[in-house]
This record gives structure tokens, sequence and C-alpha cells, in this order.
């Protein structure tokens, strides 16, 4: 196992560190730590703008290959990307559901047709996607998908409803799973499909969020249309694909979060200094522990990424890893502010009271467990796939 850069990466590092400092400096300062997870409703324009801006210097999907526009960035270079984004504060991207889900998906799976139309737009923050996989029956047990679609004049015409689609009301597109064939069994049947966000057969209602935002929505499809040549993978063959997005989901892009994390980590520690925190024993414990923490998830995603093995099996700890640490280090944060914890102590740009950073960490948090797999499901997925024991009854 080799845990070190190279001189190469490390020329790269500086590379990235030199054009986020430049970049951030001007006009995007005000988008510094904005955006992202609990944060994800703010300063539309000038994160689209900021999106377009890194598509225009090369910036946006730096771990695509470079014919289909990516830097065909090296595991160890995206790695540092993503490193030197969270170092910076830059803000949450607003294009990556495309960037880190469907892209790739069109790159494995796509028509060189939907490749040469649909990635450009994301490369070059032009458009943006939503997800549109969970319904109100079909989450964890996402085969059970209601929402059909039928071929009517070269069109697929799509009706159901979609939950928790995260980002729908930006989206210009949306990826569909939707039952094409009521007759196969459960996992057959289901077909992927694009559709675009802006007509009249879809409507998007918001869904207020513990932390007052709505990055999520409801989505109904109603007689919803899409050309019949926007299907990913064979008709009928979708579940194939799906489940190829979400291995992407659950891939790379969740390696560089580590820095992020740490970053809420130090915040943490700055007013458990300032506040006598750091002498209450137990509270000295947990800071120990969330940073052993930290820096295991750091050490485990170095030994993925080092690994020869196409799918390290130590890859499968990863989601469930980072999540129970995210929302222990929210857990952790309110308990050190104490008390005032419990009221509003941010503010928004009209001067009205809003959660603090540490608010949002603490009230997102609790959905890091949740989506992108639960972690009961990942307790399945890591006892059933990794260490090969009795699958669950069905
Ligand atoms: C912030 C956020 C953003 C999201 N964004 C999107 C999005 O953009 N697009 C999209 O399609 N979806 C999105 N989702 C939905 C997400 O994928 C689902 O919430 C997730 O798959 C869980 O499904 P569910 O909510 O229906 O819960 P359920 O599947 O109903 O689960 C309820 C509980 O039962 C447990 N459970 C279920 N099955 C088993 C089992 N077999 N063994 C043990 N325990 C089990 C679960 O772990 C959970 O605790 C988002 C969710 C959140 C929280």
């Amino acid at each position: 196992m080799d845990l070190r850069f190279s001189g190469e990466d490390e020329a790269f590092r500086d590379e990235v560190r030199t054009f986020l400092e430049d970049s951030l400096a001007g006009d995007f300062a005000v988008t510094r730590g904005r955006g992202g997870p609990g944060d994800d409703d703010c300063l539309f324009e000038e994160r689209l703008a900021w999106e377009r801006h890194l598509g225009a210097h090369g910036w946006t999907c730096v771990a695509w290959p470079k014919e289909h526009g990516g830097r065909g960035l090296s595991l160890h270079q995206q790695v540092i990307y993503f490193e030197e984004y969270a170092r910076a504060r830059a803000p949450g991207r607003i294009g990556h559901i495309g960037e880190t889900l469907l892209g790739p998906t069109l790159i494995a799976f796509g028509t060189d047709e939907q490749r040469a139309r649909f990635l450009p737009g994301i490369v070059a923050g032009t458009e943006l996607w939503c997800q549109g996989y969970s319904e109100p029956g079909a989450g964890s047990d996402l085969a059970n998908i209601q929402t059909r679609a039928s071929l009517e004049g070269g069109e697929w015409v799509i009706d159901g409803q979609k939950v928790w689609t995260s980002q729908a009301h930006w989206a210009d597109w949306c990826f569909v799973l939707a039952r094409t064939n009521r007759d196969a069994p459960k996992h057959k049947g289901i077909s992927y499909l694009l559709v675009p966000m802006h007509q009249a057969g879809i409507e998007i209602r918001p869904i207020h969020q513990l932390t007052g935002d709505s990055e999520f929505n409801e989505v109904f499809l109603t007689g919803a249309r899409t050309d019949a040549a926007n299907v990913v993978g064979e008709v009928d063959g979708g579940w194939r694909v799906a489940m190829g997005t979400l291995a992407f989901e659950r891939g790379a892009s969740t390696l560089g979060q580590n820095l992020m994390f740490q970053n809420e980590w130090d915040a943490i520690v700055d007013i458990a200094r300032a506040n006598g925190g750091v002498d209450h024993p137990v509270i000295r414990q947990r800071l120990a522990d969330t940073w052993l923490r930290l820096r295991l998830m750091r050490l485990n995603a170095m030994r993925i990424m080092s690994s020869t093995h196409e799918a390290p099996p130590a890859a499968m700890v990863t989601k469930l890893f980072w999540a129970t640490l995210h929302r222990d280090l929210g857990e952790l944060a309110m308990d050190v502010v104490g008390p005032e914890a419990t009221l509003r102590t941010g503010s928004l740009a009209d001067g009205s009271p809003d959660h603090s950073r540490l608010q949002r960490l603490f009230l997102f948090s609790r959905s890091d467990t949740i989506y992108a797999g639960t972690n009961q499901i990942q307790r399945n997925l890591i006892g059933e796939r990794a260490l090969g024991l009795p699958k669950e009854p069905s």
C-alpha cells in the first residue's frame, strides 16, 4: 500500500490551489463556504455563474476521460482536487448530479448520440440535472417504482410521482426510472429515461426541510413527454443502468469530503476552546474520537485508492463510515455550543435570524444516514457482498 502523493501530484495540487485562490478572490468571494448539504438553497445565480466559470477553465468533470470533455485525472489527482476545493471553501457545486451521476452513466451505458447531446451541457454548466428514482413506495426497495411510461407517436409518455428529488426546482433535465413493462418481474421491465423538466406535464412541489430550506421536492409527472431516443441502455433493461448510477454515487466522489468535515471539526474545536468545552472530559473524549475517525476516513480513502482490486471490499464501508461520523459530528457540535444551540444564532442577508453553520450541520447530517443508501441497507450490503453472509430473506 503506497499512501504518498508523487511530485507530479503535488505540482498538480499547487495548480488547483492557485486557480481556486485567484478565482475566489473577486466576484465569487461571496460564494465561499456557501452551498452544499444543508445550505444548498442559497445564491443560485452566483453559484451557477461559478459552475460556468469552472467549466470554462476545464475544472468541471475532472474525473471524466478527456474524449468526453473531462480532464482524465488519476484517482489520486481527483482526491487532491476535492481536497483543495474543500480547503479553499469553494461553493457547493450546483452541477454535481450531472457530473457525478448522469455523466458517468452515459459514458458507461449511453449511445454516442446521447453522449454528444448531453455531456457538453454538464461540462459547461449550462444544463442541470436531477435524479428521479425515489417514490412514495420505493426508496430502499427501489425496484417497487410505480411510475410508468409507454411509447406514443415517437415519444415516451410518463405518469407517476417522484419524491425527495434534490434540485428538481433548478434542473433542466431529470433521469427518471419508469416501468415500461408491467407484465415483467419487478427488476425487469424498468427503463431509464432522460426527461426535460421544463414542460407542462411536470409539476414540482417543494418539500420543507428541518433546516427551513427546500433542497428537495415532490415531482408529479402527468403525461410528461420525452423523445423515444432518450432511453439509456435497453428498453426494459434500466435496472442495470440504475445500479450503475448508484455505484458512481457510492464511489470516488465521496473521497474528498474528508477535508470538508475536518473544517467543521476545526470550527467545533475553536468554540470548545473559547467556551471551556475542551476542559470537559467527555467533550475532550468525543473530540478525540471524531478526530481519529476523520483520520481513519482519510486513510481508508488512501487504502482504496492504492488498491489494485477493481472493487476493493474496503470501499463498501465508506458510505456507512462517513455518514455515521458526520451525524456524530453534528451532535457533538450542538453539545459543544451548549444551550445557545437551541437559538437561531446566524442571520440572513436581510438581518432576520437563520441557523448557524453548525446548526445546519446538525440538522442536515440527520439525512446523511438516509440518502444514497441508508445505514441499514449499507450494513446489508457489507454483510452480503463483502463478508459473504447469508442473504437477507426476501
Ligand atoms: C437529503 C436527501 C436527498 C435525497 N435526494 C434524492 C434524489 O435526488 N433523488 C431520489 O430519487 N431520491 C432522493 N432521496 C431519497 C433517498 O434515496 C431515500 O430516502 C432512501 O433511498 C431511503 O428510502 P425511503 O426514504 O423510502 O426509506 P425506506 O426505504 O422506507 O426505509 C425506512 C427505514 O427502513 C429501513 N429499511 C428499509 N429496508 C430495509 C431492509 N431491507 N433491511 C433493513 N432496514 C431496512 C431503512 O434503513 C430506513 O431506516 C433523498 C433523500 C434525502 C434524505
